[in-house]
């Protein structure tokens, strides 16, 4: 085991030092095939059954590049305001590792296809930070390993390890930072907010699954610091593994505290790359990290540059969507929204599930009537996120039909949803098998009125005497001998006739 280590409290680290962070984002792509051969591109699968020899690196086995690919990396650059590349080839980045059969990994190195751009990211608060891109380049992912015997998981202690080469060759994009400064104690906030906009981004070009969980998205956190007022940063530390949104926050505050005490200590940080485990929050010394030239890149000689033309360039613009910014100033328009409620929708995540019943029929303010409050509450109460709840937003919208066509009460809305969320089926079948039905069948209502009345005559002599403000009472009494299940609009309207 490794020793337990010494952090600084986080209010003295940002006094004391400047945070600079550098996040490299790995995306694989949904093609439909991998990025030099014709496999299928396809998440999990019996292992080793989507490869081929190009995949397997066998000799002989020639690469042709994905078309797919190429077009989808140069939408991402130019949705990140970036300049594409004239001409750009392909390079080999060269090192072994059992689950990368060629050996080397065909990548881009020093001639991206995408550079020079930036991304605005919102902070919670909605101030806005401008990450600058450096670079967006194409690679391939490598296969998977799977160490088996160990307890944790990893090759340390393992027995032996599987090899699942179905993920060799998957398309990535890299899309690398400039070192972000100045953002000091909101540093580990910033990193969050950059990979939630560029997540955002990514699905809506539609170019990946963008799923942390599954891998599909990958971020590695670089974090270094430097001494109040230094001009020189410091040496960086580059944290692997982080695999949720969460975590990209959790890991560079905790880098900041621990390297905060280093420094302090007099000690030196080495640069390395840091396992981050979720289940500590802590980071864990990886392997000391190779420099450019350990990998002796070499321009690829099996593949032809390439050289998208200024025409394709531009017509891959035209076909880039509404961007996540531009919609929500749009949304915030056409809703009427307030700067705090749009960052609300944003910040919980209901703005699709709004917008989708928007969609669905309703108006955006009876859409967000549910989704900002009460399925929030019910989100909560289950221990799921707004959008792994079972209702959809077209439930939602036939749900608020029903309230507006006077079927149901919102007593008896909630209720109805709470059917559906527990399983119970569409929003009819709930309201048929709770029998939730609005009683307003005037006879029965007037049977109940007067049933009312007659219990509280003194209540009665009262609105008789024109004092309608005592009407209440007896709403409240038939509402209660209809179980809620009454018009309390027109209940009252029925005592008041009844009192006339
Ligand atoms: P590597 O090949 O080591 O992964 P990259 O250039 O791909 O290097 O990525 C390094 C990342 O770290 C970039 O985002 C870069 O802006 C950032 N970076 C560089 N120097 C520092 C530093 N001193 N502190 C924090 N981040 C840094
Ligand atoms: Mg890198
Ligand atoms: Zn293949």
């Amino acid at each position: 085991m490794t020793s337990v280590d010494e952090l600084m409290d986080y209010a003295e680290v940002v006094e004391r030092f400047d945070p600079v962070l550098g996040l490299e984002v790995h995306v694989e792509l949904h093609t439909n095939t991998k990025m030099f051969c014709g496999c299928a591109n396809l998440f999990g699968g019996e292992p080793n059954t989507h490869v081929c020899p190009t995949c397997l690196g066998l000799p002989g086995s020639l690469p042709v590049v994905n078309g797919k690919a190429v077009e989808s990396a140069i939408r991402i650059g130019l949705a990140l305001n970036c300049e594409i590349a004239q001409w750009c080839r392909f390079a080999r980045k060269n090192y072994f590792y059992p689950d990368m059969p060629k050996n080397f990994q065909t990548s881009q190195y020093d001639e991206p296809i995408a550079f020079n751009g930036w991304l605005d990211v919102a902070l919670d608060d909605g101030e806005v930070v401008r990450v600058e891109i450096e670079r967006a380049h194409m690679e391939e992912d490598t296969g998977k390993s799977l160490h088996v015997g160990g307890a944790t998981g990893r090759i340390h202690g393992a027995e032996h390890s599987l090899l699942d080469y179905n993920r060799a060759g998957v398309p990535l994009i890299e899309i690398v930072t400039k070192p972000i400064t100045g953002t000091g104690a909101r540093a580990p906030e910033v990193a969050r907010a950059y990979v939630t906009a560029l997540r955002d981004l990514l699905k809506a070009l539609d170019v990946s699954d963008v799923r942390m969980d599954q891998g599909s998205l990958r971020c590695d956190a670089n974090v270094s610091l430097m001494a109040r007022g230094a001009t020189e940063f410091g040496t960086r530390t580059e944290t692997k593994n982080v695999n949720s949104l969460r975590s990209v926050e959790r890991a560079v505050r905790f880098e900041m505290t621990r390297q905060a005490a280093v420094l302090a200590g007099g000690g030196r940080i080495v640069q390395e790359t840091r396992h981050f485990d979720e289940s500590t929050g802590s980071t864990s010394s990886g392997r000391t990290k190779e420099t450019a030239e350990d990998y002796r890149y070499f321009p690829e000689p099996d593949l032809v540059p390439v050289a998208p033309s200024r025409e394709w360039v531009e017509e891959l613009r035209g076909t880039l969507p509404e961007l996540p910014w531009e919609r929500r100033r749009r949304v915030q328009q056409e809703w009427e929204l307030t700067d705090a409620e749009l960052r609300d929708l944003v910040n919980t995540g209901a703005l699709d599930l709004v917008a989708a019943t928007v969609e669905a029929g309703t108006t955006p303010a009876e859409a967000r009537s549910w989704w900002v409050s009460y399925l929030p509450q019910q989100a909560n109460n289950r221990g799921v996120e707004l959008a792994g709840l079972a209702i959809t937003p077209a439930q939602v919208a036939r749900v608020v039909a029903l309230v507006n066509s006077g079927e149901l009460t919102n007593k008896m809305a909630r209720e109805v949803v709470n059917g559906v969320l527990d399983g119970e089926g569409e929003p009819e079948a709930v309201v048929e098998a709770r029998g939730l039905k609005v009683v307003s069948d005037d006879s029965a209502l007037e049977r109940a009125v007067d049933e009312a009345l007659a219990a509280q005559p003194d209540v009665a002599a009262k609105i008789r005497d024109g004092k309608v403000a005592a009407a209440g009472a007896i709403v409240g009494a038939v509402m209660k001998a209809t179980k809620g299940q009454a018009d309390a609009k027109r209940v009252r309207e029925l005592v008041i006739a009844r009192c006339s």
